[in-house]
């Protein structure tokens, strides 16, 4: 076999990234765009010893699981990988995702522990539960400017008309940008050489309240003069009548990440404000509906809907008695604190992003909650140093980092301070893994601090997998820990 040859394979796996995965004449092949149970036909494109990579031709036998993906764009733009699998059987890969890699990256013992089915959205058409959107600005053939998603792994900008994952009003509010831009003829930011003003949109509506933040983030102080700016509120404002808050971000930097710190505020406040419930009593006890601020810089669950199922989840673990005090880390705007703070004797948030944990301040005073403190810098630095107080206390962390998962000088400290419990929210599987390993003991040739065995090492007792983000490979998980 070579570079070239078509080859026919039946796919009976699924990769981390979606892709499909089959073998022939002893090689492993990964197929884009191919799901499990397809039969199809496809061109090698790389041949390593043992595996190669091939390019999918034809469908020649769908799998009982493919369906027609509701966006046109699914296979070029790369947001949704597995929009081409039904609901059900992505989150059968979900799943095992999570299985495999607490297995095999983690050392985890599924056996002796309690691994419960994913919780999935409750619908079979898993569409529209997007909250914020991040739009890319550019233009097309035509001259006219587009938002739209850049293609898989590149910078080549795909206008789109909508994106069925988020919430349709994005799609007029974009549309309305666009047509503001070209009336008004602003210039488009090129990345190549850095000139020209519109870079992305950033819009995000609340899920309860409905209410709309629309930020720009330009290349540059304005829009030109006061007159564009006040047309530029008036066109959103015509385009939606929910819209609340219209801000610009400025960013001069040269550089992929999309906001930068400045924020001037157009309309409004430079804040939406959204409520989420969560039954917080345990089975049968009344929901609790909180408030929260959300600043354009601040993260915000995407999907509002599963979010109240992970932080319920996440509040049963944690199973407070009243008597605790909670440390959140990567606590955002202060949600899974606020829902804990009435459970608990206190809560002591962490967040690295300044207006992150501004919101989390004015949350707590929003909803009336006085036992949350809310501190402003990085978990692993905060917390070991709050550890050397004399009245430090730790009963329960929470910990629900990026997808980088913590710094394992932050795992060590816990295993030093020894809190009874632990609570991992995490979005990335593989990353969680890791950091379990560390915590219950088993990476311990690399432990930080050097020669000294820490003296508490943890057991998983608990895993919920829960699907955030349906069409996509990725898969939010809960874990319960507890103190050996
Ligand atoms: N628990 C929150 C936020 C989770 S997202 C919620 O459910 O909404 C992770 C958060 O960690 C982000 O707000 C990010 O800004 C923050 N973060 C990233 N690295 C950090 C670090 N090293 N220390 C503290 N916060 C960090």
């Amino acid at each position: 076999m070579k570079k070239n040859d078509r080859i026919q394979l039946k796919i009976t796996d699924m990769g981390v990234n979606g892709e499909g995965i089959g073998k022939t004449e002893g090689c492993t092949f990964f197929v884009k765009n191919a799901v499990i149970g397809d039969t199809v036909s496809a061109v090698v494109t790389k041949l390593k010893k043992g595996y190669g990579y091939a390019k999918m031709q034809e469908v020649l036998e769908p799998s009982p699981d493919r369906v027609k993906p509701a966006c046109p764009a699914a296979e070029s733009c790369g947001g949704c990988q597995i929009m081409q699998l039904s609901y059900p059987a992505q989150l059968q890969y979900k799943e095992k995702k999570v299985r495999e890699n607490l297995t095999r990256i983690g050392g985890i013992d599924l056996t002796s522990c309690q691994f419960d089915p994913i919780i999935g959205m409750d619908t079979d058409v898993p569409l529209c539960y997007r909250n914020k959107m991040q739009y890319p600005l550019g233009r097309n053939a035509d001259g006219k400017t587009i938002s739209g998603f850049y293609a898989g792994r590149t910078h080549y900008l795909i206008g789109t008309e909508n994106c069925p994952v988020a919430l349709p009003e994005g799609d007029r509010i974009r549309r309305a940008v666009c047509e503001f831009a070209d009336a008004q003829e602003i210039s488009i930011y090129d990345e190549e050489i850095g000139e020209g003003l519109l870079r992305h949109l950033l819009i995000r509506q609340g899920y309860a309240t409905g209410e709309i933040m629309i930020c720009l983030v330009i290349n540059g102080k304005s829009l030109g003069s006061e007159k564009k700016e006040q047309a530029f509120v008036e066109a959103l404002l015509a385009a939606d009548s929910n819209v609340r808050s219209i801000c610009l971000n400025i960013n001069k930097e040269k550089t992929n990440v999309i906001l930068g710190r400045e924020i001037r505020c157009l309309y409004g406040e430079p804040y939406i404000t959204d409520a989420l419930s969560c039954g917080t009593g345990g089975e049968g006890a009344a929901e609790k509906s909180l408030q929260f601020r959300i600043s354009p810089q601040s993260f915000y669950q995407v999907n509002s809907a599963q979010t109240e199922k992970l932080y319920q989840k996440a509040l049963e673990f944690a199973d407070l008695k009243g008597n605790e005090t909670v440390w959140d880390l990567y606590c955002g705007i202060g949600t899974i604190s606020l829902f804990l703070a009435e459970h608990a004797a206190k809560v002591v948030g962490v967040e690295i992003v300044p207006p992150a944990i501004e919101n989390a301040k004015e949350n707590a005073r929003l909803n009336g909650i006085a036992n949350a403190e809310f501190f402003c810098g990085l978990a692993e630095e905060i917390f070991p140093r709050a550890a050397e107080d004399n009245d430090f206390r730790a009963d329960v962390v929470i910990l629900d980092p990026p997808r980088k998962g913590c710094d394992r000088s932050l795992l060590d400290a816990i295993r030093k301070v020894g809190p009874e419990k632990i609570v991992y929210v995490s979005c990335d599987s593989a990353t969680l893994a890791r950091d379990l390993k560390i915590l219950t003991g088993g990476a311990e040739e690399e432990a930080t601090s050097g020669n000294n065995v820490l003296p508490h090492s943890y057991k998983v007792e608990k895993i919920q997998p829960v699907d955030m983000f349906p069409n996509t490979v990725h898969v939010e998980t809960v874990v319960l820990m507890t103190r050996q």
